[in-house]
């Protein structure tokens, strides 16, 4: 007959004989001492750390109509993705508001799909600065499981700490964005060869701060070690927005709908048109088939997808937000009593280089530097009132500087 094993507490490692009560659970088993002295520690920090309803007033919050207002100033298109996002952080604030516990709201956390350079930095930062909450920008690229090199997932964290002074309340309702997270698509599915080596294991990581949990933070960040003191911080109410280019993902649609991508294998431009329509219809399976895990994508039911930038919308972005690269200059001139003016043709032009060099809406603001290193040299020790920027100047300073040879080394 087999003999029965005495149970030990899995905290203090007392036996069954030597506690009053030993209660077992899954994996352990815990003694009333140790219950009684895990109460306290959470009942302390709950009452230190516990987001009060009342510090909320839903009344206060913009409206997802006015959210999207001032996303309008300073995102060009990506009309869908602002419309998304407006409710999700409305929504996030109903959540922190919520006073009674008979239907609790769920996070909104969000998840951004689309090409590299069309906005989804940009609103996620916009969104931050609105709400004049923490935020931090980690790169998923540099998280890595622990035990290899990299840094460990809950340093993501200290990014958001950082940024407001390591007031732990403060960070607990902050914003993180984290970029890249198509990075860590696990092996197998994904066409991908940038990968993580150790993507899954990331996810399962990641997944815990996703859900909300109080997690350790390294103060320093990078790699945690045994003698820094760390940080506690209760993930519950920080807002996730997940960034990804997730290339290749429109194939996985075109599967999924049962249809072929035109263009594929035809010409370039063709399948730029049909990778904009499919990525219309992402949907949270065609994550999965990319190499996400569902628990992570259960954790950000917010799906929301970015266009690739057109050349009107290119042309938008050179004039018309409210920090605008054109309207950077002529205040950057004005302040040398010197008027700045820009010929529509010299921007339509910017765009076209903008669009030969594949740079996107990024590129902009490194062809008006090229374009105007000149001028901003020469004119402040000049006696000029106005300065006009043609196409012809605009091309003959970019032809100086060597902008085509620039860019076809890179
Ligand atoms: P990503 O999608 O890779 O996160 P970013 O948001 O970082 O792209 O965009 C890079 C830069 O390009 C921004 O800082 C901004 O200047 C410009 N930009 C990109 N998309 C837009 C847009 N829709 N409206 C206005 N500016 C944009």
């Amino acid at each position: 007959m087999a003999k029965k094993t005495e149970s030990y507490c899995s905290f203090c490692g007392r036996s069954s004989r030597e506690v009053d009560l030993l209660m077992p659970g899954i994996n352990g088993c815990i003694c009333s001492d140790c219950a009684a002295q895990a109460y306290e520690i959470s009942r302390n920090y709950l009452a230190e750390h516990h987001t009060k309803a009342a510090d909320i007033d839903i009344n206060e919050v913009p409206k997802p109509t006015a959210i999207k207002e001032y996303l309008d100033q300073y995102i060009i298109g990506q009309e869908r993705a602002k419309k998304y996002i407006s409710v999700a952080v409305y929504n996030h604030y109903k959540r922190l508001a919520q006073k009674d516990d008979d239907v609790d709201i769920e996070k909104s956390n969000i998840i951004m799909v689309g090409p590299t350079g069309t906005g989804k930095t940009l609103i996620a930062k916009t969104i931050a600065r609105l709400l004049k909450v923490p935020f931090a920008i980690v790169d998923a690229t540099v998280l890595t499981e622990a035990g290899y090199v990299g840094e460990d997932i809950e340093s993501l964290l200290t990014r958001l700490l950082q940024a407001c002074d390591y007031d732990v309340k403060l960070a607990e309702r902050g914003i993180v964005f984290i970029d890249e997270i198509d990075k860590i698509a696990r092996k197998g599915d994904n066409p991908s060869i940038t990968r993580d080596v150790s993507g899954e294991g990331v996810q399962q990581g990641l997944l815990k701060l996703l859900e909300g949990s109080i997690v350790n933070v390294p103060p320093q960040g990078g790699r945690k070690h045994p003698e820094q003191r760390m940080i506690a911080v209760n993930t519950k109410n920080i807002l996730f927005i997940c960034g990804g280019a997730f290339e290749g993902i429109e194939r996985k649609i075109a599967l999924r709908l049962n249809t072929h991508a035109v263009g594929y294998g035809a010409e370039a431009n063709n399948k730029r048109i049909a990778r904009e329509k499919l990525l219309h219809y992402v949907t949270p399976q065609d994550l999965r088939s990319f190499g996400l895990i569902p628990e992570i994508i259960g954790r950000l039911p917010i799906l929301t997808n970015l266009e690739e930038l057109d050349r009107d919308a290119l042309r938008r972005i050179l004039v018309e937000p409210k920090n605008a690269i054109v309207k950077q200059y002529i205040k950057l001139f004005k302040m040398d009593g010197v008027e700045l003016r820009f010929d529509d043709a010299a921007l339509d032009y910017i765009v076209d280089k903008a669009i030969e060099f594949k740079l996107g809406a990024r590129g902009l603001r490194s062809i008006v530097e090229t374009i105007m290193i000149d001028a901003m040299y020469e004119v402040p020790s000049t006696d000029k009132k106005e300065f006009e920027v043609s196409k012809d100047y605009a091309r003959m300073q970019l032809n100086k500087a060597n902008f085509d040879m620039i860019q076809q080394v890179n």
